[in-house]
């Protein structure tokens, strides 16, 4: 039941041109100890959404490292996607429970999905709670095993929590995006902070050429001769497309010649995602200047690309997030981002550094509008936000992070890695985001008798709100 995901040979060497020549040399010598280990990762869908997008990157990546690296998905039709999208929006604090029926359906599943996962891995990745209770179905074998979750799981409903935390013992390590999405229950055990990546390299990040671009959403049908701004995502309700399109609608009164791309996508796991699609047809049918795009009708990487990198200002009005690549992606691009409060969107993007961040409908159309009556401001607040992503959010420095800890749970890391590089107990970490960070930034907060640093002043701003939220996980 367990399918593998065909990618291929990836291409370390060419990553130089984006990183840079000591990211490349630091993840030959973080891999070198590890060559030849088999590596697996799991997640359920082979397209749409985040996690996707990092191991079609990722993989091929490991593989030109040395390792024996795989890519699998777990198995199961639309009524099992339908209880673990309710997963997914429970654990990021969503009230339906799930019934009894819905309960043995995903267990079910997992017996068959075990059955097919072999046992002769030296580590396994398991990424988000889908396919979590494999490792309780199959046995542990020799595998270290690593939960990867990507959501927000700081506020779970509690129902749902108590329904996955049997599924959560034996892992050897459980990875988070940030400190605070840390549940409390897996205080004390072996929890790290890796913040998500995008892939420089790729299609969709690659750089291109704006006449070129211009055509790729020509053919698509956009009048590139009138302003647009975009929001890029799955259709989900966490995303808020509904709340993008009132935002619009107001800065339209403003700027009547403005139009609004909304590109979304579906993705195998997530079933909810078409009647998103069909409310967001719904209340853009009267207006014109509105326009929808999805992966079905041919917007893939290259069309993501253009228009990520043509619109005036790229809106990811998130209400929860994970991380939020899209983020990323545009700042890579020199676009300015207008993005929600949420989840890991303040690592990537601080109140002009990038763009705005926002809470409303109202402080979404305001920021926007104010981005598009001053593009020089623009061009310089977008150019700092790409030195934040160029900095922190390349792949590069996500697979250096994943080596750290493959490296110190196999056991192959101490040895034979530059001590500065490995991941020591008790190294400086920013409470908030979980990067290491140096002092000598002198970004940091005295908060009874203990000194805390951090990355960036709005990870500090975070942490002085409620400081008793983060002191122990530092
Ligand atoms: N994406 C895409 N086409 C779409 C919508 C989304 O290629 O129509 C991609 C987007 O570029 C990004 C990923 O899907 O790489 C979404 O990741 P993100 O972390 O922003 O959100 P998630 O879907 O994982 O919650």
């Amino acid at each position: 039941m367990l399918q593998t995901v065909d990618v291929g040979m990836g291409c370390l060497a060419c990553y130089e041109l984006s990183a840079g020549i000591d990211a490349i040399e630091q993840l030959r010598e973080l891999a070198s100890p590890l060559r030849g280990c088999r590596v697996l990762h799991v997640n359920a869908t082979p397209y749409g959404g985040g996690v996707a997008e990092i191991l079609r990157s990722e993989i091929p990546v490991l593989r030109d490292l040395g390792f024996d690296a795989e890519w699998k998905i777990i198995g199961g039709d639309q009524s099992f996607f339908s209880v673990t999208k309710a997963i997914h929006n429970g654990l990021q604090g969503a009230r339906p429970m799930l019934s009894t029926e819905e309960r043995t359906l995903y267990l079910e599943k997992f017996q068959q999905n075990a059955e097919s996962l072999e046992n002769n891995y030296d580590a396994i990745f398991i990424h988000d709670p889908q396919p979590l209770p494999l490792l309780q179905f199959r046995g542990k074998g020799n595998a270290k095993w690593i939960w990867r979750c990507h959501i927000d799981t700081s506020e779970p409903n509690p129902e749902m929590w108590s329904f996955v935390a049997p599924f959560l013992g034996g892992y050897d390590a459980y990875v988070f995006t940030l400190a605070s999405f840390v549940p409390e229950g897996l205080k004390g055990r072996h929890v790290e902070i890796i913040p998500p990546a995008i892939d420089p390299q790729s299609p969709k990040n690659m750089k291109l050429d704006r006449a070129f671009a211009a055509g790729i959403l020509r053919w698509l049908g956009m009048n590139v001769e009138y302003p647009f701004i975009t929001q890029v995502s799955r259709f989900d309700p966490w995303k808020d497309p509904l709340g993008v399109i009132k935002a619009f609608q107001l800065i339209k009164k403003e700027m009547p010649e403005l139009v609004l791309a909304l590109v979304g996508s579906m993705a195998l796991d997530d079933p909810e995602g078409w009647e998103i699609y069909r409310q967001v047809q719904d209340a853009a049918k009267n207006d014109g200047s509105i326009r929808i795009f999805t992966n079905l009708t041919g917007v893939g990487n290259i069309e993501v690309n253009a228009f990520q990198l043509l619109s005036r200002v790229v809106i990811q009005k998130s209400l929860r997030e994970g991380f939020g690549l899209v983020v990323s992606e545009a700042l890579w691009k020199g676009t300015p981002v207008v993005a929600g409060k949420a989840g890991g969107i303040p690592l990537q993007l601080q109140d002009d550094n990038g763009g705005y961040l926002v809470n409303s409908v109202e402080e979404c159309a305001e920021r926007t509008l104010s981005i598009l009556l001053d593009p020089r401001h623009a061009e310089a607040m977008a150019s700092r936000g790409r030195e934040t992503v160029c900095k922190r959010f390349l792949l590069t420095r996500l697979i250096a992070d994943e080596l750290r800890l493959l490296g110190s749970l196999l056991g192959l890391s101490q040895r034979s890695m530059p001590v500065a590089q490995i991941a020591l107990p008790g190294e400086l970490r920013d409470p908030v985001c979980g990067m290491r960070v140096d002092p000598s930034t002198g970004i940091s907060l005295e908060v009874r008798g203990q000194k805390y640093y951090f990355c960036a002043p709005s990870c500090r701003e975070i942490f002085e709100r409620a400081p008793g939220r983060f002191e122990q996980s530092s």
